[in-house]
């Protein structure tokens, strides 16, 4: 009795604490669903009021995959309700369910809500967009991911599930009722987040590409292909080709396969699957505003490949990133160091994260100058002036500073003339290179596409530039699966990776172990991240299967609990300051001999606590844990092993660069 009058109250008590909300200037709270949802526990099951439900998932494109299928259903005569702000976890599908039913419920779920909430939305469609590495901190790597999708497919049998065909991962999820979407397009450069074949491990190969992972791909081992299409986007100039139908050209704010997966989701539920006139930009989604006679666009950047996309889609003239470090943004941004930066030239940096955003760009060879403020208004004071008039800013804001960029545009605020300098806080000047030495540096690469998964190729170009800097010539060798290793590499490196991507690196590896053993005992300097440091030692254990490592180094990995991961500050011998980073691994290390690379200030390092320390030193190995740029966030490091580099040749002692602004941004990431 007691339940069933909870029950009732549910929704109206819900609705008046929005009510109210709304009426005290709180809008966007989640309270109204966690009332809902308190008042009864089964309230999300409510959706089934609703005739048609359709459930979008997947790492990036969803919130504009259910703006633009509510659309597509309203213009086809429905009534819809959906969760159009992007509120997609449990107290947010709840408040969205307090809306008075309609022909249509869409509602966007995050990955990880949809195991427990897809049975009681009980959706006849669910659409999957693409699965992306995100927030690696918070959610891990992007197979685990996938796997909780499927998990989540599994407890909806009867529902269709419209995958997107073109991605390996998403179009590996299993289902009774499969539909594929599938995109042609010019290709795009953008790093892909599928180490190999997700049914069988195995490299993958591609006939063509659209972006990142995306593509005409092949398993050349178990046949593993991208699938038949139910539903074909093409891209022209002229027209948005849907199943045949010439739609209207696509504007740069709508990313195809959004508009792709609307169209064969509602194409999917038997419904019309036709537009007129497609959407104006919102502001944060592509939008722009016109200030100082400036064009002014803010996008969200939350990934490698949202951000990458975004600024292929807006070149501009400058660009303001706005850089955060928070839960919702991932606290780990080692991922800039794989977005393409290309079409950037003049940018400026705010956020708590600026530092780390203008060590970034200054490693990016096109970029003359770039400059930080602690005030989202100085730095975008600081933009406009960097934009020649009558031309284009691009705002590109991680999650958590996207209010701050709409609040830096708001119409009410906006500035005719570009406001007045203000001194920056730190600016990555141009570093003129130093007299020319007859030198080449030979950087090698190993198996980027497999262990790079964690910002580590960053490291190669940290390297190089470095040694451009001091007029020495250098170059990268990305060295594939199925590459050979030149004997005369000066410097190797290794990246982190999920433990699919190292499984395929081990095998490849164990095929040069000779030649690494050997490079290891002649001392040619390498540095092995994670991932591709595990592989070095006696044993590994990957994907719960134990394999036998090269047996250079003494070290023995192990699975263990928990998985390692966050910030890591680390006092190495090597260098004079803390060493400053992140970790991220479910292998924990226990050193058989040798020397600990350094001992733990926070975090954990080898194992659990930092109780085996930190990494690894032998001769002029390098192993650790810090993952990511971690040679542009401690330049010492990258010096100490450029300087084992011209001990070895005989060079001399290397010129000294300076560092200040990096060494200003390790330490405020260590205390903070
Ligand atoms: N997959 C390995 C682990 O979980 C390595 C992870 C990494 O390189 N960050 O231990």
């Amino acid at each position: 009795m007691k339940q069933t009058l909870a029950r009732l109250l549910a929704r109206p008590l819900a609705r008046a604490a929005r009510q109210g909300l709304k009426l005290a200037g709180h809008g966007g709270t989640s309270l109204p669903g966690r009332i809902a949802l308190a008042f009864d526990p089964a309230f999300i099951a409510r959706a089934r009021r609703f005739p048609r439900r359709v459930v979008v998932t997947g790492t990036n494109g969803k919130t504009s995959t259910v703006s633009l299928i509510t659309l597509l259903l309203r213009s086809a005569g429905l009534s819809v309700v959906s969760n159009m702000e992007g509120a997609n976890m449990r107290q947010g599908l709840a408040a969205a369910l307090l809306a008075p039913p309609a022909e249509a419920l869409v509602m966007e779920v995050d990955e990880f809500t949809l195991p427990e909430t897809a049975r009681a939305l009980d959706p006849q469609l669910v659409v999957v967009t693409g699965l992306f590495r995100d927030q690696l901190d918070r959610y891990g790597e992007v197979a685990v991911v996938r796997d909780t999708l499927q998990r989540a497919i599994d407890t909806v049998p009867e529902a269709t599930i419209l995958l997107n065909g073109d991605d390996p991962l998403t179009a590996s999820l299993r289902a009774a009722r499969r539909r594929f979407f599938r995109l042609t397009q010019a290709a795009l450069d953008v790093p892909g987040d599928c180490a190999g074949c997700p049914q069988c491990g195995a490299p993958l190969s591609y006939r063509s590409r659209t972006y990142a992972q995306l593509g005409e791909f092949e398993c050349p081992a178990c046949g593993f292909a991208a699938p038949e299409a139910d539903a074909r986007g093409v891209v022209l100039p002229e027209a948005f080709v849907f199943n045949g139908t010439a739609l209207p050209p696509l504007p740069v704010h709508l990313h195809p396969y959004s508009v792709l997966a609307s169209l064969a989701a509602v194409d999917a539920l038997g419904l019309p699957a036709r537009i007129a006139a497609w959407p104006a930009p919102i502001l944060g989604r592509g939008g722009s505003v016109t200030m100082a006679r400036r064009k002014v666009t803010v996008v969200l950047g939350k990934n490698p490949a949202s951000v990458s996309w975004n600024l292929a889609q807006h070149p501009g003239d400058a660009h303001l990133f706005l850089v955060n470090n928070r839960a919702a943004d991932g606290r780990d941004v080692s991922w800039l160091w794989d977005v393409n930066l290309a079409p950037v030239s003049r940018a400026v940096a705010t956020g708590e994260r600026a530092l780390e955003m203008l060590t970034r760009l200054r490693y990016e060879p096109q970029i003359a100058q770039a400059s930080a403020y602690p005030k989202p208004e100085e730095a975008f004071a600081a933009a406009l002036r960097e934009t020649p008039e009558g031309g284009h800013l691009v705002v590109v804001a991680t999650y958590t500073q996207l209010p701050a960029a709409l609040a830096l545009t708001d119409t009410a605020r906006r500035p005719t003339a570009v406001p007045a300098a203000v001194a920056p806080e730190a600016v990555a000047q141009p570093r003129a290179p130093l007299a020319r030495r007859p030198h080449h540096v030979r950087i090698a690469l190993l198996f980027p596409e497999q262990l790079g998964t964690y910002g580590d190729s960053g490291n190669a170009v940290v390297l190089q530039k470095r040694l451009q800097w001091r007029g020495i010539e250098a170059s990268i060798d990305r060295i594939g699966l199925s590459d050979v290793l030149s004997a005369d590499a000066d410097i190797l490196l290794l990246g982190g990776g999920e433990d699919r991507g190292q499984r395929l690196a081990l095998a490849s590896m164990r095929a040069m172990q000779p030649m690494l053993k050997a490079m290891a005992e002649d001392g040619v300097p390498a540095l092995l991240v994670c991932g591709g440091l595990q592989p070095y030692g006696e044993s590994l254990t990957l994907e719960g299967v134990e394999h036998e490592g090269l047996g250079i180094l003494p070290i023995v990995t192990r699975p263990g609990k928990p998985r390692l991961v966050g910030k890591l500050c680390v006092n190495s011998p090597l260098v004079p300051h803390t060493l400053v980073g992140f970790e991220n691994h479910g292998g924990h290390t226990t050193l058989l001999g040798g020397t600990r690379l350094g001992e733990v200030v926070s975090g954990n390092g080898n194992a659990a606590t930092g109780s085996q320390g930190e990494g690894i030193l032998l001769h002029r190995t390098i192993g650790t844990y810090l993952h990511g740029p971690v040679l542009a966030r401690n330049p010492a490091l990258a010096d100490v092993m450029l300087g084992w580099v011209a001990e070895r040749h005989g060079w001399g002692a290397l010129d000294p660069l300076e560092d200040a602004m990096e060494a200003r941004a390790a330490r405020a990431l260590c205390a903070g």
